[in-house]
Formats: structure tokens, C-alpha cells, sequence
């Protein structure tokens, strides 16, 4: 599923560039030329992101900030602010914006703040699961004890959170960068090789069958996707 952005700025150049950056690299991108439009739809459409320019027509990206907050909507906004104006980020952020990033940006910096942005979110909104029951394995992640028919595991602090991150995204194909991101939170020197080290020590300790799966299933050529 591919997150949604709204983008409210009102120079046309900017809006066609940045529309067709984010499009290329798989967001769904919708645009308002000004503030009032702006508003009315950030209040009403789901979005994951919204990128707010500061000096707009209508009502001001501050405005539209505050009043996006005040109605307790608290989708990720991400300001565009003038170089010059080294207020408008600290009044920007005062107001509820999650980042910004100063006018004129590299389209490269501009992705990778959006990326990063819509992370946070992702791992803020995640479903928490206390604990969790399949085959003869209970994992109560509260306590950080798991067992295996009665019989307590014992499970290294990344292979419990390895653990919890797959049972929480249960169903899905996760690829090993996905993987790398967010359980490893790109640590240095750790390699996708590490997760198919850890993945085989859960089998090992979890799984009836370690070389035929039945919870912790490899996705060929992309990564690993728990459940039946
Ligand atoms: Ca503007």
C-alpha cells in the first residue's frame, strides 16, 4: 500500500516537480495551490504526509499547521520554509510540524526527509501486540518470556524483537531492507545476512520444523512473511 501525500504550494513549477518526484518513487500524490484548499482537504482526506509550504495564498502554511493540530488531526506535515527565514522553522515546529526544509532543497533531500517522516509514523501508528499465541509457542512481549510447549525459550534481546516486529506485521511480505530499517535501525556493519542468522535461530528455537517452516515462512528473492 502506498502512502498518500498531499502537497499544498502554489508555485505551479514546484508543484509539477515535486508531484512528479514523489509519484516516481511510488507515493500517491495529491496537491492544493492554496491554503484554504489546502486545509479543507488535509482535514478531510487520509494522509500519511502533508507538505506544507510556508507563503501561501489564502492562509498561510502556519495557519494551516495550527488549525490542522487544533482539530486534532495529526497526520506528519513536513514545512516549506524560506532559507532566509530562520524563524519560520522554529515557529513552524512551535505549531506542530514534524520537520522542515528550507527553500531552494535538493529533490534528494527532500526524499529522504519524506521517507523518514512517514517511518516514524508508521512505527508510531503500529498495532503494539502485548503478546501472542501460534502452534505450540506463547510470546508474552511484556515480560519478554516466550515458550514452547510450557517450556520457556530463552530468546537474545534482537531475536525477541525480530520476533515481535514479524507477529506484528503478520501476513505481509516483509523484504530484508524493510527488515534492516526497522528492527536494526541501519546499524552499522549489520547486513541482510544478519537477519537470515537471526530468522534461522528462531526457526531453531520456535518452529516443529526448522528446514520446512510452518510460522516463519521465506518469501523468495525479498525476505520473510510470518503466519500460517
Ligand atoms: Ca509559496
Amino acid at each position: 500500500m502506498s502512502s498518500r501525500i498531499l502537497l499544498v504550494e502554489d508555485e505551479p513549477g514546484l508543484v509539477l516537480t515535486i508531484s512528479d518526484l514523489l509519484a516516481s518513487e511510488g507515493y500517491e500524490v495529491e496537491s492544493a495551490t492554496d491554503g484554504r484548499t489546502g486545509l479543507e482537504r488535509a482535514l478531510k482526506g487520509s494522509f500519511d504526509l502533508v507538505i506544507l509550504d510556508v507563503m501561501l495564498p489564502g492562509k498561510n502554511g502556519f495557519d494551516v499547521c495550527r488549525e490542522l493540530r487544533q482539530h486534532g488531526q495529526d497526520v506528519a506535515v513536513l514545512m516549506l520554509t524560506a532559507k532566509s527565514q530562520v524563524t519560520d522553522r522554529v515557529v513552524g515546529l512551535k505549531l506542530g510540524a514534524d520537520d522542515y526544509l528550507a527553500k531552494p532543497f535538493d529533490p534528494g533531500e527532500l526524499l529522504a526527509r519524506v521517507e523518514a517522516l512517514l517511518r516514524r509514523v508508521k512505527k508510531e501508528h503500529r498495532l503494539e501486540v502485548k503478546s501472542f499465541s501460534f502452534g505450540s509457542v506463547e510470546a508474552d512481549f511484556e515480560s519478554g518470556i516466550v515458550k514452547r510447549a510450557g517450556q520457556p525459550v530463552p530468546l537474545a534481546a534482537k531475536e525477541m524483537q525480530l520476533l515481535r516486529y514479524l507477529v506484528e506485521n503478520r501476513g505481509k511480505v516483509l523484504p530484508r531492507e524493510e527488515i534492516l530499517a526497522d528492527v536494526w535501525e541501519y546499524q552499522s556493519g549489520v547486513s541482510s545476512r544478519t537477519i537470515d542468522v537471526h530468522v534461522a535461530w528462531l526457526r531453531q528455537k520456535l518452529e516443529d520444523n526448522p528446514a520446512s517452516p510452518r510460522f516463519i515462512h521465506t518469501v523468495r528473492g525479498t525476505g520473510y512473511r510470518f503466519g500460517e
